[in-house]
């Protein structure tokens, strides 16, 4: 009756595309080198959803080939992640998101973040939650190359 999920995804800082997170836009010198509009926190949490209910990955379902989804609005990948799940009978009990950024600060942008994805799955406020931390300046994301996410989520299902 439960399932698990994780994702992660990282994404270069690089392109002149404007940077994207659970959907929001995000005032920044640097967008994130991508073929859609690289949300690393929406694609960690595709991955995260399809991984427990055992439906593949991001990857199988919206191919980086794929000329549809060149510079796709994320936002797409979720909803349909989220159609897969309900026709599984699946729901979600509940998200919980880790992005590693030395910069720009994103904890003034969480509380539409989380807004941004409880409205796209239409689940509470208290069943969404996203957290960010630097990496104490190492590593990549510590020199502000790129920029990555872990996700988490509890599934509940009907059917099991
Ligand atoms: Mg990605």
């Amino acid at each position: 009756m439960f399932r698990i999920g994780h994702g992660f995804d990282m994404h270069k800082f690089g392109s002149a595309k404007p940077l994207i997170l659970a959907g929001i836009n995000i005032p920044y010198s640097h967008g994130l080198n991508a073929h859609s509009d690289g949300d690393v926190i929406i694609h960690a949490l595709c991955d995260a959803l399809l991984g427990a209910a055992a439906l593949g990955d991001i990857g199988q379902h919206f191919s980086d080939k794929d000329p549809r989804w060149q510079n796709a609005n994320s936002q797409l990948f979720l909803e349909h992640t989220h159609t897969l799940l309900q026709q599984q009978g699946y729901r979600i009990a509940n998200l919980d998101v880790t992005v590693l950024a030395e910069a720009p600060r994103l904890a003034p942008h969480v509380p539409a973040m989380r807004q941004r994805l409880a409205d796209i799955l239409a689940l509470a406020l208290t069943q969404v939650s996203i957290k960010a931390t630097t990496t104490e300046g190492l590593g990549a994301i510590g020199h502000k190359q790129a920029l990555a996410c872990y996700a988490v989520v509890l599934l509940l299902s009907a059917n099991e």
